[in-house]
């Protein structure tokens, strides 16, 4: 899984980053399907302890160009979990009191408590990514945005959060693929904007957005990982592995009662 992993200040040239990968668990969808249900099973039981233990804070960030997997990852990779203890922000267009604010504002305020798990579907990135493309705001001001994003996320870093940045890498062949697929199926055409064709015509700058992402805001306590993601099975069993990895690191425990329980008989 190493391999995935954007050590800071290494230069990715996206290119080079193959979205059909499936090396690890030996290239097998069967097995690949079975060892996700394992980690499935494993991440159930980690939150609990997570959401027991009220330590640590865990984040986790989803990015991905248009139709990259972001809302299955979701669904596929928490199946089963307690919902108690796991939350999904969303992050769309800025509403005007949002805008109001710097860009962190609306950030800040549902990252994870102690005993939490967030998920992030987009997130302060868009504010160098569909921002930096669309001119929303001038280069100056979006250009010094990696060194804050940097900085508030060592912040949250310093006080227990353990963040994980998942790239979801598909290429645009795929994305035509997906589209298409949203468009042959009425019950997906809920997800099909004419909007996503003018995005699409932007592939390359995007790419190119991302790259800056990739290369200037991994962090030691905050890496990306970039996901091989044209294949959802595999995508799905590169953000459990490492989800569950990195959970199991934290070694966590079931607090133990703050009262003696010895001899307590219930009548
Ligand atoms: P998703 O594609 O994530 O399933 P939507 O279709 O509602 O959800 O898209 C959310 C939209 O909000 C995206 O087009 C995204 O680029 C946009 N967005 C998110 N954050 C910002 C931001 N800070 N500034 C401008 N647009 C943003």
């Amino acid at each position: 899984m190493k391999r995935y992993l954007v050590e800071p200040g290494e230069k990715i040239k996206l290119a080079k980053c193959d979205p059909n990968d499936i090396k690890a668990f030996g290239g097998d969808k069967e097995m690949g399907l079975k060892a996700l249900q394992k980690l499935n099973g494993e991440l159930q039981e980690l939150q609990e302890v997570l959401y027991a233990e009220q330590k640590h804070k865990v984040l986790v960030v989803l990015q991905a160009m248009d139709t990259g997997g972001k809302d299955g990852a979701i669904r596929r990779v928490f199946e089963g979990v307690n919902p108690q203890g796991v939350k999904v922000a969303s992050f769309k267009v800025p509403t005007d009191e949002e805008l109001s604010h710097d860009f962190l504002w609306r950030v800040h305020k549902v990252t994870p408590a102690k005993g939490e798990l967030v998920i992030f579907n987009r997130s302060h990135y868009e504010d160098v990514l569909v921002v930096r493309v669309h001119e929303y705001v001038p280069k100056p001001i979006w250009k010094k945005r990696y060194d804050r994003i940097n900085e508030f996320e060592q912040l949250l870093a310093e006080n227990g959060t353990t963040i994980l940045k998942f790239f979801l890498h598909i290429d645009k062949d795929e994305q035509k693929k997906r589209l298409q697929a949203r468009l042959d199926d009425p019950s997906k055409h809920w997800k099909f904007r004419l909007g996503d064709l003018e995005e699409r015509k932007l592939w390359d700058q995007y790419q190119e957005a991302f790259e800056d992402v990739l290369n200037k805001t991994s962090t030691k306590s905050a890496p990306w990982i970039i996901v091989p993601a044209n294949r959802k099975w595999y995508r799905d069993l590169v953000i459990s592995t490492i989800l569950v990895e990195t959970l199991k690191g934290l070694n966590m425990k079931y607090p133990e009662s703050e009262e003696s329980l010895d001899g307590v008989v219930i009548e």
